[in-house]
């Protein structure tokens, strides 16, 4: 067993690099929000950003795209914040089986969402933030930018309005939640909170580094903030391996074996507990909306590196 200090990170990011080459081609960018179809297939970033402060880049890692789904990690652990576990009356903690997007399980379940990373479940945490800040976007914005310690992280309008004009499944999943009573606040405000979020633009170092508290038992490495517990970051974590990548987490599991949240403009993040974050960036995606070449890179890392919690 080598040790974490012996390995060639950059190496290792390369042969990924030039290995996902001939896969870049074969997943779709999402069409459904517009604005991201105009993302080229041929964009690969991937980023590893180690506890002791060290980030690896190759590719594209530099390149600021939208993060989509892996803003409910953020979101989740203000929620958390705000309510406590008060937030699981509201909302389940089982993976769903179904696509991300799905109204046909809250029908039966009393308006109660499977996990916080499908969209109704997102939608119900978005609904918290809404009603507990005065400012729920700036306070995204302060959360994320201190926890990627970059300051020029933005809310892309454009983005946002291509994700409201064709949002109707995420208005209907709002409205018919609210009709069981579990919305509290205006279904329009609860919207924006919940697209301002899906359309930060991060690039790859900074969702690595973003992430080393849920690496670091809910300690922030450079701002040395204790953003959570270590049993809520354990918890979160879990979430994420279990429900991060939706009806795919399964298969996630079974060939990355990292937590991890992936989103539909094609980013994935992960966290090795105790070493490291780690992200990739390829908008093709899979049939599950997760980037293809992004769960193949992380397969390999796991494969070469060794390095996941299995
Ligand atoms: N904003 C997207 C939506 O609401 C997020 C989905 C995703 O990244 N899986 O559909």
């Amino acid at each position: 067993d080598s040790k974490v200090e012996e390995y060639d990170f950059p190496a290792i990011l390369e042969q990924i690099h030039e290995e996902v080459q001939e896969h870049l081609d074969k997943g779709e960018v999402a069409d459904y929000i517009p604005a991201l179809a105009e993302v080229p297939k041929s964009k690969f970033g991937m980023a590893l950003a180690m506890l002791d402060g060290d980030v690896y880049t190759v590719g594209d890692a530099e390149d600021y795209f939208s993060i989509q789904s892996i803003s409910k990690v953020y979101s989740l652990t203000m929620a958390l914040d705000c309510i406590g576990a008060d937030l699981w009356k509201r909302c389940g903690r089982e993976p769903s089986g179904n696509s991300f997007n799905s109204l046909v399980q809250l029908e039966h379940e009393n308006g109660i969402p499977r996990n916080p990373f499908i969209n109704a479940g997102a939608l119900v945490v978005a609904d918290v933030l809404a009603k507990h800040f005065d400012d729920p976007k700036q306070a995204m914005l302060d959360f994320v930018r201190a926890r990627a310690g970059d300051d020029s992280i933005e809310s892309d309008p454009e983005v946002k309005k291509s994700e409201a004009e064709h949002g109707h499944r995420n208005a209907a999943l709002v409205h018919f939640m609210r009709s069981f009573d579990n919305i509290d606040s205006a279904v329009e405000d609860v919207l924006d909170v919940y697209y301002h979020h899906c359309s930060l633009r991060m690039h790859c170092a900074d969702l690595a580094r973003s992430f080393l508290y849920l690496a670091n038992r809910g300690q922030c490495r450079h701002s040395d903030c204790q953003v959570i517990n270590p049993e809520r970051a354990k918890r979160i974590n879990a979430l994420m391996l279990t429900c991060g990548t939706y009806d795919a987490a399964g298969d996630f599991a079974f060939h990355v074996g990292l937590p991890a949240k992936s989103g539909v403009g094609g980013g994935i993040v992960g966290v090795i507990p105790h070493v490291a974050a780690i992200s990739v960036w390829s908008p093709g995606l899979d049939s599950k909306g997760n980037s293809l070449a992004g769960g193949i890179a992380l397969d390999r890392f796991t494969q070469l590196t060794g390095l996941s919690v299995f």
